[in-house]
């Protein structure tokens, strides 16, 4: 009995002496703070953390060491996406989902979604509404249950009657109910504050609202303010005393102008913003979330007869192409840009396309990158744990084969995928 409990804690003892670390050789490595891309870098990881990042390819300390040769590609972070809806898909049976979908059917669809996500270079996502599965999904990936990115969730997204994300529009009114603060549906200040509560208490990490009409939601406009002013400020006063910030959906200028003033920290989509709003962003300290893939998708989709419900098609037609020329305007005119995509819209793991329609637009591409890393680390808080590959970092790190600043369309295709010192994909 003696002798094991030494053995025990000999073993122990040894095991702690030999800690194994990665050395990652890096042929090409982005630093995301000063923008520039290094030749010839190892990383070296151990757990969940950078230790270290070193010139030239260093060789391993201790027999145990790992090392991992991505000598002929191009390493960079993990790549943050702040608009996705983890949880669900559009498809032409979306509405129907909703009477026939349970809780649990939509859990196992999310697993999918999620895994795919991550093995496409998102090791982060802002999750910007569902049906709070995507709570439940976001603590069962942070505990290692599935595979999928770190998840900061909205839950479900703040509407009011009528408005984008009212759950109930366009249904029978046998079927409807009254939701009301608890299921997302506000009406005065008071409502506001207290469905900013429940979204805390559900578990959610920030509060979306819908500023204005939105695109896919059975409804006619598209671009009308639908929250006033009040009902904004008490949403986003209510989040600052809970620690979570407030995404805007919006489309039309006046719910953006409400949106800005009233104190959220993104604008969603942005798409008839005007120069005087652009200001506004400035002045505010405001982040544009482009999304320019679901604009593109949208308007293709539309073309489809029977993809969308009728009154959906002519609102896709119309706002889907505008996305990526506002845009361009913003970024020339000095908003400050998150990457975002919102998948979900379309199908979940060709996030990286953004990139490519933002270099389009006039973004060069280490900007675009550096918007997808350290830009929205920062933005969730993360700054001195996400977004740049540095010691005491988390070891998030992805890798492609080409120099994006030559190949922006190298972004979709993720060849290498390690998350918190994890090896998804190699
Ligand atoms: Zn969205």
């Amino acid at each position: 009995m003696k002798n094991s409990v030494f053995l025990a804690f000999f073993l122990m003892v040894s095991v702690a002496s030999f800690t194994q670390s990665t050395y990652i050789f890096c042929g090409k490595l982005i630093d995301t703070e000063k923008g520039n891309i290094k030749e010839q870098q190892t990383i070296i990881v151990d757990g969940n953390k950078i230790i270290d990042v070193v010139s030239g390819y260093q060789t391993p300390k201790n027999s145990l060491d790992k090392t991992i040769d991505l000598k002929d590609k191009v390493v960079m972070p993990g790549l943050i996406d702040m608009h996705v809806h983890i949880e669900s898909e559009h498809s032409p049976h979306t509405r129907l989902e909703k009477y026939i979908l349970n809780d649990a059917d939509r859990a196992y669809n999310s697993v999918k979604f999620a895994e795919v996500t991550l093995l496409n270079g998102f090791t982060t996502v802002r999750d910007l509404g569902g049906t709070g599965v995507n709570i439940s999904l976001a603590k069962a990936i942070k505990a290692g249950k599935i595979k999928g990115p770190r998840v900061f969730t909205a839950g479900k997204s703040l509407a009011t009657t009528g408005g984008h994300a009212d759950p109930t529009n366009g249904s029978s009114r046998k079927l409807i109910g009254n939701p009301g603060p608890k299921e997302g549906v506000v009406n005065s200040v008071e409502d506001a504050k207290k469905a900013v509560r429940q979204r805390y208490k559900n578990g959610a990490d920030c509060i979306k609202i819908t500023a204005t009409g939105g695109v896919l939601s059975v409804a006619k406009s598209g671009d009308n303010p639908q929250f006033t002013i009040e009902e904004i400020k008490a949403i986003c006063e209510t989040a600052k005393d809970y620690g979570m910030h407030v995404a805007a959906h919006a489309h039309g200028d006046e719910g953006m102008k409400r949106a800005i003033k009233g104190g959220v920290k993104t604008i969603e989509h942005g798409t008839y913003m005007s120069d005087e709003t652009m200001e506004l962003m400035k002045k505010y300290d405001v982040y544009l979330v482009p999304t320019i893939t679901a604009g593109k998708e949208v308007a293709e989709k539309a073309k489809v007869k029977g993809f969308y419900p009728e009154i959906v098609v002519p609102k896709a037609l119309a706002v889907g192409p505008q996305i990526q020329g506002t845009f361009g305007r913003a970024y020339k005119k000095g908003v400050k840009i998150a990457f975002g995509t919102d998948a979900g819209v379309f199908e979940h793991g060709i996030n990286g396309k953004e990139f490519g329609y933002m270099v389009e637009a006039g973004m060069p591409a280490i900007e675009a990158i550096q918007s997808a890393t350290i830009t929205n680390a920062k933005l969730l808080g993360m700054g001195n744990g996400l977004g740049l590959i540095k010691k005491g970092f988390l070891a998030d790190i992805i890798a492609v084969d080409d120099n994006p600043t030559q190949n922006i369309h190298t972004m979709e295709n993720v060849v290498f995928v390690m998350k918190e010192g994890v090896v998804y994909k190699k």
